[in-house]
């Protein structure tokens, strides 16, 4: 998928994905979903779907809990991805803020931070408890910040993600998931570059 790569504004800040960027979850999704689909009672296709249509409903806090469980599980094992710390460094020293937007829980998110000592380089931290949704999360970002779309870099591994938020104006990077370190490494110095 090409990158809508058009460098004609500072990226100010970088809307970082969890799940396949920062880390790789070792997670059996198509179990987890089954699982899901017995307490919800019916088949769920998809949780993202279950999760945006379910928002802020008993239901989806239950889901979550038990989701949150496989999650917090596959992190205890979980390794951030090559050259991450090294990359947030650097968007550190750019002046760039960085923020996580994932699908996960907070209390994942941040279970893994403080296992990897990288919590200090993020501004900000937006789950799926906050907007369930990727498109959401970086409306919230903007939103917060008051920094304009198109001066957001998102980084994700997920091509739907990437082509929703790209609606948005929203400067997308797509991140492809267990790629060889060489590969990661390309990657990240085309993300860098994008950022002035
Ligand atoms: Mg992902």
């Amino acid at each position: 998928m090409a990158n809508n790569i058009d460098i004609t504004r500072k990226v100010k800040a970088v809307a970082l994905d969890f799940d396949g960027v920062i880390t790789n979850l070792n997670i059996d999704w198509n179990d987890a979903i089954r699982q899901a689909s017995e307490i919800v009672g019916h088949d769920i296709k998809s949780l993202i779907t279950f999760y945006e249509n379910c928002f802020g409903t008993p239901i989806f806090q239950k889901v979550s809990n038990e989701m949150e469980k496989i999650e917090l599980s596959a992190v205890e094992k979980a390794q951030a991805a090559p050259f991450v710390k090294d990359v947030l460094q650097k968007l550190s020293e750019k002046q760039v803020e960085a923020y996580i937007v994932s699908m996960q829980s907070l209390n994942v998110i941040k279970t893994f931070l403080d296992q990897h000592e990288l919590a200090a380089y993020f501004k900000d931290i937006i789950t799926r408890e906050r907007c369930p949704g990727k498109k959401a999360q970086v409306e919230c970002i903007a939103k917060i910040t008051g920094i304009s779309p198109n001066q957001i870099l998102l980084v994700d591994d997920s091509k739907r993600n990437i082509s929703n938020c790209k609606e948005l104006g929203v400067v997308c990077f797509y991140f492809q998931r267990k790629q060889k370190p060489k590969e990661i490494r390309e990657a990240w110095n085309n993300i860098l570059s994008i950022i002035k």
